[in-house]
């Protein structure tokens, strides 16, 4: 395993064309797009990294996997009455298709659907509160405290927030918020500004891949029945409109943040974080990408066989 990530690494850093970083705030914008990083947890407690898999990165939307998690827990089948659990085929932070689904989001993780298990997780409580509630459950997932939420990018995330603060109004305008709308906001912000590196990562993904148990932890996260249903939503939703490509790609259960990270289960094998800034035309990071698609290929993990 250390052989295969290894060569991948080499191989990442010899692509010229890295992709884009993140430009619409000035923390992401600035990072250099010349980073790769991996880490492999195996379900049988081992971990390989290869990169700078200790170099913190802002999540973004990788948080939405830990927030329907949470929301799951809470609210059980109670979740689905808030959003669906179709791809959406749109981008991220699509609008249309609200109007069109009468405010319900097509799933959890495009922008509205995450925006809208916001309001679920808050549940009458303070963004304080709920955000205390969420960096504790990725502390424990991750078993490591010292995890947390950059303020900056939080920060920069509201200054910049108009398109998300329109879906937010505009599904509470049919009735469907129970926290007033700048709460939510403030909560789904503040998640997707959790800063972690490709180890933490890696290792708060591994309920996933071993039936709803963290095998460092022993900790039964979630039923094994609820692992893999969020890793289904994951395999048809993770990589928003370029979902159906990953699959094909890669071949894996996949949720990717536009900070360039994206977390990957193997059924029964292992959980993988890969970082690399560098974004594609869609969203999703293109080296971290590659480098699953080149290691899906190597292990024959690919849950539609080799
Ligand atoms: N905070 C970002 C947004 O809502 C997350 C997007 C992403 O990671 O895809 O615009």
């Amino acid at each position: 395993m250390q052989t295969i990530i290894d060569d991948i690494a080499a191989q990442m850093a010899l692509v010229p064309n890295k992709g884009t970083v993140a430009s619409y705030i000035p923390q992401l914008a600035s990072v250099n797009p010349d980073q790769f990083a991996i880490s492999i947890a195996l379900t049988n407690g081992e971990v390989y990294h290869a990169g700078c898999a200790h170099t913190l990165f802002s999540i973004q939307s990788v948080s939405k996997v830990f927030t329907l998690t949470l929301a799951l827990g809470k609210l059980g089948e109670r979740v689905w009455q808030r959003v669906g659990r179709e791809p959406s085929g749109d981008p991220f932070n699509s609008i249309v298709q609200l109007e069109h689904e009468h405010g319900k989001p097509r799933n959890p993780f495009i922008n509205a659907g995450a925006i809208a298990i916001a309001d679920a997780i808050m549940q009458g409580h303070q963004p304080k509160e709920a955000l205390a509630e969420i960096i504790q459950f990725v502390r424990f997932l991750a078993n490591d405290d010292s995890i947390a939420i950059d303020e900056k990018v939080a920060r920069s995330e509201l200054e910049t927030g108009d398109r998300n603060a329109s879906l937010a109004h505009f599904m509470a305008s049919f009735g469907h918020f129970k926290n007033p709308v700048d709460a939510v906001l403030g909560t789904y912000f503040h998640h997707c500004s959790i800063a972690m590196n490709t180890q933490q990562l890696a290792t708060a993904g591994l309920f996933l891949a071993n039936n709803g148990i963290n095998p460092h932890t022993g900790y039964a996260v979630v039923s094994p029945n609820r692992a893999k249903r969020i890793n289904s939503l994951m395999l048809m939703c993770g990589h928003y409109d370029g979902s159906g490509e990953f699959a094909f790609r890669v071949g894996l259960p996949g949720k990717s943040g536009v900070g360039g990270g994206i977390l990957v289960i193997a059924p029964g094998k292992a959980s993988i974080a890969v970082w690399s800034p560098g974004l594609d035309a869609i969203g999703n990071s293109k080296l971290g990408t590659h480098a699953l698609e080149i290691l899906a290929q190597k292990t024959g993990w690919s849950i539609f066989g080799e």
